[in-house]
């Protein structure tokens, strides 16, 4: 299982699932041990040290086996843990999930009550529940298990009220399902995990919390000991014979450390978003371990990304998103990069600034110029200082990219701070300027908006505003109005178009819209399952695609006031990239596929920047198949 490989690898959660199930073990397997009757006194044997003979860990002040009294009371004190968080966790829970989903009323009833639970001191509480019920085991042990109640009905209701209003338990709602049917099939599943992170970091807490009542006394009663009442009885001693001390506490504090230390790995492995990342945190520049010879800079451009390669490692798998790409701008000049969703042309963006996520990215091969110096493998303070200032990014989603905590206006400051020793007063009207160059309305107002008060095109735009924050060299644009609708997609591709043209930006537009790159880019490069099948102008490209595949997604672009005309759609599925065929990657889905299409490897060909990796390429204009 994925999970318990995870938590294997948390060393220290290792040692605290080894270290108690060691105890666990022992406490299960105790009455089958030769040990001494553990009640059992013998006045005449009294405070015998550790290691005498017939007693290994010594005698008590009544002349009771150490030893075994530890083991006997270890097992009460597992069990009364254990069984107290299962209860104060089922019961919280259930409280929780009933105040989250039904909200309202019964949640401020019910989380009233449970806030004045909460307000007790809960040694108070847990004292005067006992002193209610009556010393004794089981009282203590109910004693704890309501003290805790509020800490997981607080938790669980935070986490199912975000659940509740998901889209998911709406569409349960309308296809009719019952409340306690949502709850069951839906909320708990999803609420679980979160149970049983909140118990296993809670269950040290509540053994100290029994021990503590059992210590003063309103525990287990004497003659039978938990670990609490062994300190407790032991007190007395504490100066004259420690390890009668000793024995019990040293057990508690193994016990409690590797139930936190197992509870805190199994939160990290639990949690969703470690998974994938297998609970290291990715490096802030993309791990790089190139293979063979770097290729040389031909100074094409400002930019020129030569033979990239990025592979993403996933357990024994290797996925070879970007498979040797060859990329070149020039400044002021806009190059479009065109290819199905997962064709790899993210990936390839990120490449050049080390910001694909590694673990699992590495970039195996090639290189990145940046005015002749290779950005691949570059020391981390020299990308920090690049990033944003010669080159920066702009994303497909504005909400995702500002903060929503802070102000637009702060925002853009910073990002402008970080690279400048500017003042606050120059960054922030270099900020309201900016503002006013992606033609918001009322910047000023504007610049003390949350990123919430604004309208998805107004965030695309001010995306754009903090990229060119720092008067960068190179932007690569990666689908940055595929959010947006056509008018204001219009907007920013014309914003884009006269910010190349005034400030001589060199533009990388990643796109999968034939539309756009028609608005916007002079070159054109298609890529397929990581690899650029074919490049040239945009006007060469449109008017006479040459691979089949950059033909047929063409064809799969519906045009206004042309009549009606059958929707072409290309059949099948881009390759998965961790099993790429030898040959051509299109050729399974390719009508003009022959034999030799899967043989060899095929060269990108073509005189100049006009080039198509086919070996049997369209020759006439349009002539797909419909
Ligand atoms: P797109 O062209 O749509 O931007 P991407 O560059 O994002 O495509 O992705 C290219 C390929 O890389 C896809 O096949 C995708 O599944 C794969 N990929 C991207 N990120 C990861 C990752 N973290 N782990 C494994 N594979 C990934
Ligand atoms: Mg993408």
């Amino acid at each position: 299982m994925a999970f318990l490989r995870l938590l294997a690898r948390n060393r220290l959660a290792l040692v605290g699932g080894v270290m108690l199930s060691l105890v666990v073990l022992l406490a299960l397997v105790t009455p089958l041990l030769p040990l001494a009757p553990p009640n059992v006194t013998a006045t005449g044997d009294r405070f015998l040290p550790p290691f005498s003979e017939g007693a290994l860990l010594g005698t008590d002040h009544l002349g009771r086996d150490l030893l075994s009294r530890l083991l006997w009371g270890t097992r009460l004190s597992l069990a009364v843990g254990f069984a107290a968080a299962i209860v104060a966790a089922t019961l919280g829970a259930a409280i929780g999930i009933i105040a989250g989903f039904y909200g309202g009323r019964t949640d401020n009833v019910i989380m009233r009550g449970v806030d004045m639970l909460m307000a007790f001191p809960y040694i108070l509480l847990a004292l005067a529940i006992v002193a209610a019920l009556g010393p004794g085991l089981f009282n203590a042990l109910i004693a704890v298990a309501a003290v805790n109640v509020p800490f997981f009905a607080r938790n669980i209701r935070g986490i199912t009220v975000g659940i509740a209003h998901k889209e998911f338990v709406d569409a349960a709602r309308l296809s009719g399902m019952s409340n306690a049917r949502i709850i069951l099939t839906e909320i708990l599943p999803n609420v679980i995990p979160v149970i049983v992170i909140a118990m296993s970091t809670t269950i040290g807490w509540m053994i100290l919390e029994t021990a503590g009542l059992s210590f003063l006394g309103l525990g287990s009663q004497p003659p039978v000991a938990d670990l609490g009442s062994m300190l407790g009885e032991a007190r007395s001693a504490l100066i004259t014979n420690p390890h009668t001390s000793v024995v019990p506490g040293v057990m508690i504090l193994i016990i409690v450390m590797s139930i936190n230390l197992l509870g805190d790995g199994i939160r990290d492995a639990l949690d969703p978003r470690l998974k994938s990342g297998a609970l290291s945190r990715p490096m802030a520049a993309t791990r790089v371990d190139r293979q063979g010879a770097v290729p040389a800079a031909t100074g094409a451009g400002l930019l020129e990304v030569r033979g990239l390669e990025t592979q993403f490692h996933v357990k024994d798998r290797v996925y070879r998103a970007v498979g040797g790409v060859d990329l070149a701008v020039k400044p002021g000049e806009c190059l479009g990069i065109i290819g199905e969703s997962g064709s790899g042309k993210s990936v390839t963006a990120l490449s050049v600034m080390g910001l694909v996520a590694s673990p699992p990215g590495i970039v195996t091969g090639g290189a990145a110029y940046y005015d002749g110096d290779d950005l691949i493998g570059a020391p981390y303070a020299r990308l920090r200082a690049m990033r944003g200032r010669n080159v920066a990014y702009i994303f497909q989603d504005p909400q995702a990219t500002l903060h929503p905590l802070y102000r637009v206006g702060d925002q853009l400051i910073e990002a402008m701070q970080v690279h400048q020793p500017v003042s606050n007063s120059a960054a922030r009207a270099k900020a309201l300027a900016l503002l006013r160059d992606v033609r918001i309305p009322n910047a000023e107002q504007r610049l003390s908006d949350y990123p919430h008060e604004m309208s998805g095109g107004m965030r695309q735009r001010v995306g754009i505003a903090m990229a060119l924050a720092n008067d960068p060299e190179v932007i690569i644009a990666d689908e940055p109005t595929t959010a947006l609708d056509v008018t204001v997609q219009a907007q920013v591709l014309s914003l884009l178009d006269d910010l190349r043209r005034s400030r001589g930006l060199a533009i990388v537009f990643i796109t999968h819209d034939f539309g756009v790159v028609a608005q916007l880019c002079d070159r054109v490069a298609v890529m397929y399952a990581g690899r650029i099948v074919e490049e040239g102008t945009t006007r060469e490209i449109l008017e006479m695609p040459r691979h089949p595949y950059t033909a047929r997604l063409m064809a799969c672009v519906p045009e206004l006031g042309q009549g009606k005309r059958k929707l072409a759609s290309i059949p099948g599925l881009p390759p998965v990239v961790d099993r790429l065929p030898p040959g051509c990657a299109f050729a399974d889905r390719c009508p003009k596929a022959q034999p030799v299409c899967r043989e060899g490897d095929i060269p990108l060909d073509g005189e100049g920047m006009r080039r198509v990796r086919c070996l049997f390429p369209e020759t006439g204009l349009r002539e797909v198949a419909e």
